[in-house]
């Protein structure tokens, strides 16, 4: 019996190699990396405004810039 692979995407369910060995097909997989990327990003930026300020006031606290 042939086992056919299919991508577990519902949207995409493209047949994928006997072979193959994760559940998604190559173009999902990648949309999904870059899902993950994305998110990574919007976390990056989130603490970039969440340490942002808290990292300032310690620097003004202890650094005194005199003009
Ligand atoms: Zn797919």
């Amino acid at each position: 019996m042939m086992e056919i692979k299919k991508c577990k995407n519902k949207k995409c369910e493209r047949s994928l190699p006997k072979t193959y060995k994760h559940k998604y097909c190559e173009k999902c997989r990648n949309e999904h990396v870059k899902q993950i990327k994305d998110l990574g990003k919007a976390a990056m930026a989130v603490g970039v405004i969440v340490v942002g300020p808290a990292v300032a006031a310690i620097t003004k606290g202890k650094i005194n810039i005199k003009k």
